[in-house]
């Protein structure tokens, strides 16, 4: 049963092959002896998991049950779920059971599914390899020596490991793409704003965006018909109607226009890498798109002014974290300010604590204009490289990161190198566009994914093209050894 998508499994619970209970009990016996080797989980809800199966099975063989009835799911532990602890991965929440969910949440809820746990992550999703975790890192079921990429390392480990079919994660700079590359899975960072952002626990707000992973593009589309939703909550969530993303996805791609960014094959490209993805575009240039090789010239200033903007916004979002209200709290504070700063230095890892400290110094009076004002307007460059773009291209294709996985430590006293990790990926974010990763071939053992940036709004096409790729390709269907019997 672990080896079925989303879509099967819809199929299987509706004609009756099997229950829901049956499913979920499948699936909670596998985390429970494969788990432990991954650590891709940090809570496991078995008892509630069952019940609620219990319930779907009452619906299911009731004729009225929702699109995702009975299915089993997994949340990152980002967000806020009702009774269950919710860690963002850090010390600091360690003790948070938040009594309400987030509406990412709910609207799973609503759609019948079953969730089994919550999946690691690096802390406050500040990471790409999962090692910033509280909870310890997760290994990549291709290669346990190598991470599974960050921050939704977790869910894509779980995934990929087939303890669920799939799972939410949420992307401020990569955090769904390239774990999804690490991993061979497929994940979709929609467009900002399509996804509700309340009940996800802020990183950098105007960056954040929840978004699915699974292990097709089919199975992204069955879970972002669900998630998306337009949410009052959320100031920033746009009003606009959610297509059934599933409907469009057999469309071909007959005369589409791909454009191919020079700099997205810049130094640091593994050649391995280059030749997949090169190797896809070739496969989609068969079936009729048309290759057009344009230019982003700005990306390289996408990281350096990502790093002011995602630090400035995070210490600004962190700041509620003191002690006070809730999660953490140092032992005897003496006053108010130790309490505030014990709390906030053994709450708060390494690196978070880092980037709260290049935040407040570029936010600070003296600063400001010099590097958060200079940072907006690198992005509204950045924004405009993609405007002229999409005056020609349909969508744009490229790698979603350098290399294939990359062993634990490599790049653990070098931030800056770990920073590099994100270079394709972050000025989707920067921009608001939605972006894509899909499973594009192999270097020594180890997937490689393709990236698919599309334009506003534009989620139902970059569906539709990864679909048609993984209806003539094979490497979504790879597995890691010994995750398929
Ligand atoms: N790797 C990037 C960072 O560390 C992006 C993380 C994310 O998308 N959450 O900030």
């Amino acid at each position: 049963m672990h080896n079925l998508t989303i879509a099967e499994l819809i199929k299987g619970l509706q004609s009756k092959e099997f229950s829901s209970v049956e499913l979920t009990q499948h699936f909670l016996d596998r985390i429970a002896t494969m788990n432990p080797g991954y650590n891709a989980l940090i809570t496991v809800t078995a008892d509630q998991a069952l019940r609620d199966a219990a319930e779907a099975d009452r619906r299911l063989a009731a004729g009225n049950a929702p699109a995702l009835c009975g299915v089993p799911m997994l949340h990152k532990d980002i967000f806020c779920t009702s009774g269950v602890r919710t860690s963002c991965g850090s010390k600091m929440l360690d003790n948070f059971i938040p009594p309400y969910n987030a509406t990412v949440v709910e609207n799973f809820e609503q759609a019948g599914a079953v969730v089994l746990g919550k999946t690691n992550m690096d802390e406050f999703a500040m990471g790409s390899s999962n090692e910033t975790s509280f909870y310890g890192p997760v290994q990549n079921p291709w290669d346990t020596d190598c991470v599974p990429g960050g921050s939704s390392g977790g869910s894509a480990a779980a995934v990929a490991a087939r303890l669920a079919p799939g799972a939410t994660a949420t992307d401020t700079g990569g955090s769904i793409r390239q774990p999804a590359a690490l991993c061979g899975i497929t994940g979709l960072k929609p467009t900002y704003g399509r996804v509700s952002r309340w009940g996800m626990i802020a990183f950098a707000s105007s960056l954040d965006q929840g978004g699915p992973m699974a292990r097709t593009a089919e199975d992204c589309a069955i879970m972002l018909s669900c998630m998306a939703s337009f949410d009052e909550k959320d100031s920033t969530s746009i009003d606009q109607e959610v297509p059934d993303y599933s409907a469009t996805l057999s469309k071909d791609v007959q005369g589409l226009r791909v454009g191919v960014p020079a700099e997205y094959f810049s130094e640091g490209l593994n050649p391995g890498t280059e030749k997949a993805v090169r190797a896809a575009l070739a496969e989609l240039e068969a079936q009729g798109a048309e290759i057009i090789d344009i230019s982003l010239p700005n990306t390289g200033l996408s990281v350096p002014a990502y790093y002011v903007i995602a630090p400035a916004e995070a210490s600004a979002n962190l700041s509620r974290f003191d002690g006070v209200k809730y999660g953490y709290r140092c032992e005897d504070p003496k006053d108010l300010q130790d309490l505030y700063t014990r709390t906030r230095a053994e709450g708060f890892g390494e690196e978070v604590q880092r980037r709260i400290l290049i935040g407040t110094y570029c936010l600070s009076a003296g600063y400001y204009d010099a590097y958060y004002g200079k940072a907006q307007q690198v992005r509204k460059l950045i924004q405009q490289d993609f405007e002229r773009a999409f005056a020609t291209v349909d969508v744009i294709m490229g790698p979603t990161c350098p290399t294939p996985a990359f062993k634990f430590g490599s790049k653990g006293d070098d931030p800056v190198a770990m920073y590099l990790e994100d270079i394709y990926t972050i000025a989707t974010n920067l921009a608001g566009l939605p972006g894509m990763s899909v499973p594009c071939g192999m270097v020594d053992n180890k997937p490689v994914g393709l990236q698919i940036i599309g334009n506003y709004f534009d989620e139902a096409r970059i569906l539709n093209i990864a679909h048609q790729y993984q209806q003539a390709t094979d490497w979504h269907n790879q597995a890691p050894e010994g995750v398929t019997s």
